[in-house]
C-alpha cells in the first residue's frame, strides 16, 4: 500500500475533521449492537440452534429463532430470512407477488424503482413472462420532487386508484438516482401520510439501509421491508440470502410466494447456512458503521480532490452508498479498477463494463470480495451512462476501506 504524498496528506486531514462524524457512526452501532445482544438473549440462542436442517427442514429451531430475532431487532411483528432468496431483488418479488393479486394496484411513491424491478414489474412489450402485469396487476408510480415525495400528487393518486390500491412501495436507498436516501423517521412520515388516507399496505425496498439509522422503516409501520443478505444485515458472513419483515398478515403472504400456501415459513432446510447468518446479523451493526466511515472518508477525499460527491461529508446517511460524479466513462472505469485493485480478492484484475442480466445499460463492477457480488463488501459500480456516476459501498473494515479509497484516488488522479 503506497500511495502518493498528496493522497497521504489529504487522507490524513480527513480524519482530524471526520472525528465527530466517526463518533456519531460509533453510537448508531452501540444501539444497533444492544438490540441485536437483548434479542439474542431474549431468544436464547444456543449453539445447537447454529447447524440447522436437511430435508424439509420440520422443527428447524434455529431457522425459526432466527426469524424472531430479525422481527424483534428491525422492530416488526414478523420476518423471514432465507440463504435461498438469491437476492434483494427476488425478496422485492417475493413480497409483491405475496400481497398483489389480479386487478390490483402498485403505486410507488419515490419515483421508478431499482432497475431489477422492472422486469418483475412488466409491461405490454415483455408479456408473458409472468411478471406483476400479466397476472394483471397495474403499476402506478409518483416522481420525487426535488428529491422528496410529492405529496399533492401522491394523495390524488390514493384517491383515483381507491380501493384498487393494494400496494404503496418506497424506496429507501438511492439506487442508480442522485437523489437523496430517505432515513427511517421520513419514511415514516410517508407511511403516516399513505396510512391516513388508504388501507393499502406499505412495502420498503430496504437494500442498503439495514442498521444506518437506528430504527428501520418497520418501527414506523412499514408493512412490508426487504432485503438481501449479501449486503448489510448479513454483516459480509452471511454467503448469499434475504429477508423480509413487516406486520403479520403481510409477512404471512409473502411465506407462502417464498414456499407455498399452506407451507409459508413452516418448512425450509437450513442446509449449514444458519451459523453464518447469525454470525453475520451479530457483526452486522459493526459492519455497516466500517462501511458507513469508509463512505464518509470516501467523500472527503473525493471532494478534497474536485469531484462531485454524493453524499457530501457534512450531511447525515441513511445508506451506505456513496456516489462519485466521475464525468467520463474512462475515469468510471479508473475508479473501478482502483477499488478492484485495493481489494483482497482478485486485486490483479481488470473489471470491463458488460450487459448485466436485468440492468438496462452496462454496468461496471468493481468487486474483489470474499463472497461473489456481495457489496457490504467493498465494492463499486455504476452503469455506463452519463454522467458516468460510480456508486461506491462496504467496507467489511474501515483501515481496508480506507487504503481503497486512497488507491482509487491516486488511479483517478493518474486517469
Ligand atoms: C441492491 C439493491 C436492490 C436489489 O439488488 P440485488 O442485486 O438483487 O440484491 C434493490 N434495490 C436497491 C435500492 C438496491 O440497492
Amino acid at each position: 500500500m503506497e500511495f502518493s504524498q498528496k493522497i497521504i496528506d489529504i487522507a490524513k486531514k480527513a480524519e482530524t475533521d471526520l472525528a465527530e462524524v466517526f463518533s456519531q457512526i460509533d453510537d448508531i452501532a452501540y444501539k444497533n449492537t444492544a438490540k441485536v445482544l437483548d434479542s439474542f438473549r431474549k431468544h436464547r440462542i444456543s449453539e445447537a440452534m447454529l447447524y440447522g436442517s436437511t430435508g424439509y427442514g420440520y422443527g428447524d429451531a434455529g431457522r425459526d429463532a432466527l426469524d424472531l430475532v430479525y422481527a424483534d431487532v428491525f422492530g416488526a411483528e414478523a420476518a423471514f430470512v432465507r440463504h435461498n432468496i438469491v437476492n434483494g431483488t427476488q425478496a422485492i418479488a417475493i413480497g409483491l407477488y405475496g400481497l398483489l393479486r389480479p386487478g390490483d394496484v402498485m403505486l410507488s411513491i419515490t419515483g421508478r424503482p431499482y432497475d431489477t424491478l422492472s422486469d418483475v414489474i412488466g409491461d405490454k412489450t415483455k408479456n408473458g413472462d409472468g411478471s406483476l402485469y400479466d397476472f394483471g396487476v397495474t403499476y402506478d408510480d409518483v416522481a420525487l420532487k426535488d428529491g422528496r415525495p410529492d405529496y399533492d400528487t401522491i394523495a390524488s393518486k390514493i384517491e383515483k386508484w381507491g380501493d384498487k390500491l393494494k400496494v404503496v412501495y418506497i424506496q429507501r436507498s438511492k439506487g442508480y438516482e442522485t437523489r437523496p436516501t430517505f432515513s427511517s423517521k421520513e419514511i415514516g412520515e410517508m407511511i403516516s401520510f399513505v396510512k391516513a388516507r388508504t388501507g393499502a399496505y406499505v412495502a420498503v425496498d430496504n437494500c442498503y439501509g439495514e442498521f444506518c439509522d437506528t430504527e428501520e422503516p418497520t418501527a414506523y409501520g412499514a408493512d412490508l421491508i426487504m432485503g438481501s443478505l449479501i449486503k448489510n444485515p448479513g454483516g459480509g458472513l452471511a454467503e448469499s440470502g434475504g429477508y423480509i419483515a413487516g406486520t403479520k398478515r403481510a409477512v404471512e403472504l409473502a411465506s407462502y410466494r417464498l414456499t407455498t400456501v399452506g407451507i409459508g415459513c413452516e418448512a425450509g432446510a437450513t442446509v449449514g447456512q444458519l451459523r453464518n447468518m447469525f454470525k453475520g446479523f451479530f457483526f452486522a451493526p459493526h459492519v455497516v458503521a466500517q462501511a458507513v466511515k469508509t463512505a464518509v472518508f470516501a467523500a472527503y477525499m473525493y471532494e478534497s480532490l474536485g469531484f462531485e460527491v454524493f453524499p457530501s461529508w457534512r450531511e447525515a446517511r441513511h445508506d451506505i452508498v456513496q456516489t462519485v460524479k466521475c464525468g467520463t466513462p474512462e475515469k468510471l472505469v479508473a475508479f473501478c479498477r482502483g477499488i478492484q485493485a485495493a481489494s483482497p480478492i482478485d486485486s490483479f484484475v481488470a473489471p470491463e463494463p458488460w450487459a448485466m442480466p436485468g440492468y438496462e445499460d452496462e454496468v461496471i463492477m468493481a468487486a474483489g470480495a470474499f463472497t461473489s457480488g456481495s457489496s457490504i463488501e467493498l465494492s463499486a459500480d455504476g452503469p455506463l451512462r452519463a454522467p458516468y456516476t460510480a456508486y461506491f459501498q462496504g467496507g467489511l473494515t474501515y483501515e481496508s476501506g480506507k487504503y481503497a479509497v486512497m488507491m482509487s484516488a491516486d488511479e483517478m488522479i493518474k486517469a
